[in-house]
């Protein structure tokens, strides 16, 4: 666990969250502050700052992180209607927790570019 870091204390359970999913790689919860109906943080229990922060050692958990995306997108209802899955990253990418995360965003439709 990385110390002062909101995700890590959430994946521990030291911060409460609404868990949606969990397994020995990966939590998912309800974002606090959503900006769609849908929206839903899948995050690594290990900490990774951030995408350019991943390696090589990390390619099964990154890809099992996308297979339970689909299948939490499927629980929820987002599979016919479709969804988007983001992965802000550092300050131009609008990155305001250092520790890797996908948004799960859908309900609605959403627009494109992003602002
Ligand atoms: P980002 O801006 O891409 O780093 O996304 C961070 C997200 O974490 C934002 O959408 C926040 O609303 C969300 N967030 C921050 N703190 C919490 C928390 N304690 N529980 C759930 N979501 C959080
Ligand atoms: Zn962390």
């Amino acid at each position: 666990m990385h110390q002062d870091c909101i995700f890590c204390k959430i994946a521990a359970g030291e911060i409460p969250a609404k868990m949606i999913y969990e397994d020995d790689q990966v939590v998912a919860f309800l974002d606090i502050n959503p900006v769609a109906p849908v929206h839903v943080l899948v995050i690594p229990k290990k900490h990774i700052a951030n995408l350019m922060d991943t390696q090589p050692e990390d390619l099964a958990l990154l890809g099992h992180a996308m297979l339970v995306i689909k299948q939490i997108a499927s629980q929820l209802g987002l599979s016919d209607d479709g969804f988007r899955v983001v992965v802000n990253t550092k300050h131009n990418g609008g990155q305001t927790v250092p520790h890797l995360h996908w948004h799960v965003l859908g309900g609605r439709f959403m627009n494109w570019p992003p602002g």
